[in-house]
């Protein structure tokens, strides 16, 4: 079986992160996060999701009006949600999951508070197009990049983040890189980092003792779930029951807007530790998934597939393709051993909560039902890509019409 998802992480960082610390790494954490991407200032948060919530709060967002991806992870509008956030959704584009410049262009206006521009999948977005949507509309709202795809997409003039005023990266167990859970919000500016710093200190509790214990033991599970033969159960448990939910992308809560128990409970040093070992790793983590996905690529085109376009250097955290029946496709890559991901599988507006949003978003409806992903985490060979494709080809040779839309 090739499992969809593989932790980035080697039993060594878990270990050698399990030690007695002088109280210091989530400091130097946030520092070396912030220097590799170029900010000034980074604040480490429990989940990705904490930073946005904190940065809606102690920002002066409440009460806002908050453009966002209809297509995108939902623990994002969740976070906006329940922090007083007014969101305003953007749908994909017609051949494209990541949101098209013209359609911030007719959204923006002089309420606008906050853009968060996201390159799903690591997939760049149209930076200039958004740059003249922004003149254009003489709006001079806050962009927050949500950077927990790929961590750094890049277009012609280098990293997408490289001036904007915020990014958000997710650390948790399937992103490029990991503190086993963890987010990280990098700023420009000191008076706002001041001021996110100090609510988030006034309102977080210390971790308990058993906190950094029981990330260990989730980690090292992890790491054992996702090593043959391990994976064979793994998938069937997580077919057949909810035991496995915590471990895979199904906490991101699709019942309704919510915020994990722990929220408000500082990340601990050892995922910290974790953490920075992750850090000295990053190029290499993602060079590995840039290198397979690129193989991707190339092969799938030869095999007549149409992968998704991009404008730039994608950062591709995932590979995704579009089919026609996503579930049909599945079950037959699984009979070949293969299992493959469907990340994002929904569109936020038709999620529960979110029934009053105005707008219609049927390019982003589509792309929450036909999406898959191809497993592409550091470590695969290339004769796994070659499996991977070989199957691809054979499932839709003898059934074309999973994958042919109308
Ligand atoms: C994973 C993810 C986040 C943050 O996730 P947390 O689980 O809260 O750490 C944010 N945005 C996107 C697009 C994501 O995929």
């Amino acid at each position: 079986m090739i499992p969809r998802l593989r932790p980035p992480f080697d039993l060594m960082d878990i270990f050698l992160s399990a030690r007695v610390g002088d109280g210091m790494d989530i400091q130097r954490f946030e520092q070396d996060f912030a220097d590799i991407f170029d900010f000034p200032y980074g604040l480490f948060f429990p989940y990705g999701r904490s930073a946005m919530h904190a940065l809606i709060k102690a920002g002066g967002f409440e009460g806002k009006e908050i453009l966002m991806p209809a297509y995108t992870c939902a623990v994002i509008p969740h976070a906006i949600r329940i922090a007083g956030g007014k969101i305003r959704f953007l749908d994909s584009a017609l051949d494209h999951f990541n949101v098209p410049a013209a359609n911030l262009r007719d959204a923006l206006s002089p309420n606008t508070a906050m853009m968060i521009s996201t390159p799903i999948f690591g997939y760049p977005v149209d930076k200039s197009g958004y740059r003249a949507a922004f003149a254009s509309a003489e709006s001079d709202c806050f962009e927050l990049y949500d950077l927990a795809h790929g961590f750094v997409p890049e277009d012609i003039k280098g990293p997408q983040s490289r001036d904007a005023p915020a990014a958000l990266f997710g650390l948790g167990i399937s992103k490029t890189a990991t503190s086993i859970y963890g987010g990280m919000l990098l700023l420009r500016d000191l008076s706002l980092y001041s001021e996110v710093k100090a609510w988030r200190d006034a309102n977080y509790t210390t971790p308990s003792v058993g906190a950094s214990l029981s990330r260990f033991i989730y980690a090292a599970t992890i790491w054992a779930a996702f090593r043959n033969p391990l994976v064979y159960l793994c998938d069937f448990l997580e077919r057949q029951t909810k035991l496995l939910d915590p471990l895979t992308e199904y906490y991101y809560s699709k019942d309704g807007p919510r915020l994990p128990e722990d929220n408000f409970v500082h990340p601990t040093q050892f995922q910290a530790r974790v953490g920075r070992r992750q850090l000295g790793k990053l190029r290499m983590l993602a060079a590995r998934r840039w290198s397979i996905s690129e193989t991707y690529e190339i092969r799938l085109k030869k095999e007549g597939f149409v992968p998704f376009e991009s404008k730039g250097t994608p950062a591709f955290s995932h590979f995704p393709l579009s089919v026609a029946r996503r579930e049909e496709v599945v079950t037959a890559m699984r009979c070949h051993g293969i299992q493959l991901g469907n990340l994002i599988d929904y569109s936020c507006p038709d999620l529960p909560g979110y029934e009053d949003c105005e707008g219609a978003f049927p390019n982003a409806r589509r792309f929450g039902r036909s999406m898959i992903n191809l497993p592409n985490w550091p470590g695969m060979q290339i004769s796994d890509i070659q499996r991977v494709v070989e199957a691809l080809a054979k499932v839709r040779n003898a059934a074309p019409q999973l994958f042919e839309r109308d």
